[in-house]
Parts: structure tokens; C-alpha cells; sequence
């Protein structure tokens, strides 16, 4: 098959039923050098090793999971007792899968999208855009902050404190967990984000948590749709608007140092405007 046309027939796959997994076995059907023609191109890229592949020992075509381990010169092995074949030595090169870049197929002019689905994808793209603006940026985040007592989230604003009542492990509950310092977007995606969850998405789905279950437990705030959690271009991080302390000893701890530090100060304007 030619390039051109392998191309096209990757892309209709890739939309359809069968998925856009390539897995070994299909690349070694395939020309000489076509696997990485592909993905200098950009049409595929590598994916994880699959856990689980089709037994190489028999003709059953039952799917197994090998035993794989690096031997003592570096070089990976694996292994499997086929039922029929016995122990059968595992090529490192099976367990590799990639995925079909559909957006590059398309940009290539391998796959052409229907009216009806560009319709669909540009409408969810302005309804996600809306659904961004909606967040604003609060002018004095200083006032409020999250405290992290016994693995409950709490909120403090106006000089009360409550308990948010967020469900353990909910987006919300981890991310403020998470975001006691900035992280990367990727450290986001690879630990929080389940398969086809953007951090992005994540970020929304927890600012609107958020200023939910704070309405919730009774806190009259400024807004009701503020950002929260943020993301900073410049440093590719997401990060919590508002501090997030460890505990609530710590929390009256620095706020108490806060204010000595406010007192200070005023004392110092004070002394400064008796001088005239
Ligand atoms: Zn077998």
C-alpha cells in the first residue's frame, strides 16, 4: 500500500469503532521503514508499552500477559508458558503501540472531516471558551485561604472557617491537596486526570466545585465564579490563587505573625506621622 493511501486508511480507522491504538503486530505487516516515516511525520506517536498482547507461541491468538524483566547486561526480556508451545521468548518489540494523530491527519489532508462534525467540534470549543470567561479574578485574594485540617478542606473567609464538605478524592478535594505549591501541567495530567481529562478541564471542574460548595456551606462571597485555581502561562503550572495551609495551627500561627508584622507597621506610620 502507498503512503498516501495507508494514511487515509489509518485516519477512517482511527475515527471509527476499531480506535486509533496501533499495536506491533499490525506494524510488522507493514513496508520497510513505514512505522517511522509515520511518525517523523507526525501521524503516529509512541504510546506507553501494552501490558497484555496476543501470544506469539500459538495460532489461539488469546491474549496474555508476559512476564517482562531487564536482565543483568541492560536488555529487556520477557516470557510466557503458552499452553501449547510452551515457554515462549517474548520480543521486546511486541509491547510497543502507538497512537493515530487524527488532528495531523487532518492537517496533512489525510482525513477530511464532515461538515456536520467541524460543526460540532467548533461549537464545543466556544461553549468551553464561554464556560473559561466565566471565571474571574478576585482583587484581594488575601482575605480568604484554604486550610487543610485532618484531610478535610476547609475555608476561611470574613473571619470564619468551615469545613467545605467536599467528597474525599473529588477534583477538588486533590487539587487544593495537590496545589499547596505550583505544578506542572504535566505532573497535573499524569497523576490527577483520568484518560481524556485535560488539566485544563480539571481546573474548571474544580473552580466550579469550589465556589459551589462555598456558597454551599453559607459564606456569602464578592462573586460567585471565582478563579481559584489558575494557570500561569509563563511557567506552564497551575497553581491555587488563594494560600493553602497545612492545618489550622498553622494557619493562626503565620496569621498571628501577619498582623504583628501589620502592627509594626502602622506603629512605624504612626511614630513616622508624629514626627511632624
Ligand atoms: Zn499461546
Amino acid at each position: 500500500m502507498k503512503l498516501e493511501e495507508h494514511a487515509k486508511s489509518l485516519a477512517i480507522r482511527a475515527k471509527s469503532r476499531v480506535g486509533d491504538t496501533v499495536v506491533a503486530y499490525e506494524v510488522m505487516k507493514w513496508p520497510e521503514g513505514r512505522l517511522q516515516q509515520f511518525i517523523e511525520m507526525g501521524l503516529l506517536r509512541p504510546l506507553p508499552d501494552a501490558d497484555e498482547i496476543r501470544c506469539p507461541g500459538c495460532t489461539d491468538s488469546c491474549m496474555i500477559v508476559p512476564i517482562r524483566t531487564i536482565l543483568p547486561n541492560g536488555e529487556p526480556y520477557a516470557e510466557h508458558l503458552c499452553g501449547k508451545e510452551g515457554l515462549v521468548e517474548i520480543p521486546d518489540f511486541l509491547f510497543k503501540c502507538w497512537q493515530i494523530v487524527i488532528n495531523k491527519m487532518i492537517e496533512l489532508g489525510y482525513y477530511h472531516e464532515t461538515q456536520d462534525n467541524r460543526g460540532k467540534r467548533e461549537k464545543e470549543k466556544t461553549k468551553k471558551q464561554a464556560k473559561k470567561k466565566n471565571f474571574e479574578h478576585w482583587p484581594s485574594p488575601g482575605d480568604a485561604c484554604f486550610i487543610i485540617e485532618n484531610e478535610r478542606i476547609e475555608f476561611h473567609y470574613d473571619g470564619e472557617i468551615k469545613d467545605l464538605k467536599l467528597k474525599k478524592d473529588s477534583n477538588a478535594d486533590q487539587m487544593i491537596k495537590y496545589l499547596q505549591a505550583p505544578v506542572s501541567g504535566k505532573i497535573i495530567k499524569k497523576i490527577l486526570c483520568s484518560p481524556g481529562t485535560r488539566p485544563s478541564d480539571l481546573k474548571d471542574q474544580t473552580n466550579e466545585q469550589l465556589n459551589k460548595k462555598i456558597a454551599t456551606v453559607g459564606f456569602i462571597m464578592p462573586m460567585n465564579n471565582i478563579e481559584f485555581i489558575r494557570f500561569v502561562d509563563t511557567r506552564n503550572e497551575y497553581e491555587c490563587v488563594l494560600e493553602i495551609y497545612q492545618s489550622r495551627g498553622d494557619f493562626t500561627r503565620l496569621e498571628l505573625e501577619q498582623s504583628l508584622v501589620d502592627d509594626r507597621r502602622f506603629k512605624d506610620l504612626d511614630t513616622a506621622e508624629d514626627q511632624y
